[in-house]
């Protein structure tokens, strides 16, 4: 479902990704660890083009793009490979002026040019799904963290995208409210669906990743099963990082 080789990124002299080869296969979650500053969250954004690789092969779905030095791709094509993902950002970024509910329809109606009634019933289907049907029409500020992040993942899902990308979905939230936002998480990988995570949350990463990806310095340091990563890492990096966490 993604396809990832020799990805590169720099900002300005500083290179950031350093040859990323990564696969991700259809009804899989692949959790992305590691230390602060390491390039998690650029790799995310480079999946989605949110960061234009400076060099690299990435697919996702049916749409490949090539990068290297000199060659633009036209808007037409970053955007018709980005509409096969979703993303979920750590500071939820819903419209503020915007009910729950016309959060949820917005992108159905101007991006893939739904009715109102077919975006309506799509956007409390899926409100209902995350737990929030009774609040569809709250403002954002009317809502916890943790439901402003249930409603974000219900806008991204109404999009209907190929995978989910989610950059640190709970490190703004306290606890108590991350276990809400985990557990939906948690359901939609265990239905199916495609997920990339980045997270510090290790539980979750045990509990539903199909496969963890430890990322240091711009590389995969190495990747396996939660059971090989977390009782049998390879790498004396991964050991060292595993075994500061709490
Ligand atoms: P964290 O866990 O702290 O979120 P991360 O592994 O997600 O870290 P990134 O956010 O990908 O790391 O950042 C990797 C490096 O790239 C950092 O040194 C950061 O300062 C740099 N960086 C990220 N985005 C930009 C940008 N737009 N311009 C310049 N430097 C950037």
């Amino acid at each position: 479902m993604i396809k990832i080789k020799e990805l590169y990124k720099s900002f300005g002299e500083a290179q950031i990704l350093k040859g990323i080869n990564l696969e991700v296969a259809k009804g899989e979650t692949t959790v992305i660890i590691g230390p602060s500053g390491s390039g998690k969250t650029t790799l995310l954004r480079c999946i989605n083009l949110l960061e234009i690789p400076t060099s690299g092969f990435v697919s996702v779905a049916s749409k490949a793009l090539a990068f290297k030095e000199g060659v633009q791709h036209t808007q037409k094509d970053i955007i018709e490979l980005r509409k096969n993902t979703g993303m979920v950002f750590q500071g939820f970024h819903l419209f503020p002026h915007m009910t729950v509910l016309e959060n949820v329809m917005e992108g159905q109606i101007t991006v893939l040019k739904r009715s109102k009634d077919a975006a309506r019933e799509m956007a409390l289907s899926l409100l209902n799904k995350v737990g929030l049907k009774e609040k569809s029409l709250a403002y954002p500020y009317q809502l916890s963290g943790g439901q402003q992040q249930r409603v974000a993942i219900a806008r991204a899902m109404a999009m209907e995208p190929a995978v989910l990308l989610f950059d640190e979905p709970t490190s703004a939230l306290d606890p108590e409210l991350a276990v809400e936002v985990l557990k939906v998480m948690k359901d939609l990988a265990q239905e199916g669906m495609t997920m990339v995570v980045v997270t510090h949350k290790m539980s979750f990463a045990r509990d539903v990743a199909n496969k963890v990806v430890f990322v240091d310095g711009g590389l995969i340091l190495e990747e396996g099963s939660p059971e090989q990563i977390f009782s049998n890492p390879k790498h004396e990096r991964t050991k060292l990082f595993l075994s500061m966490l709490d």
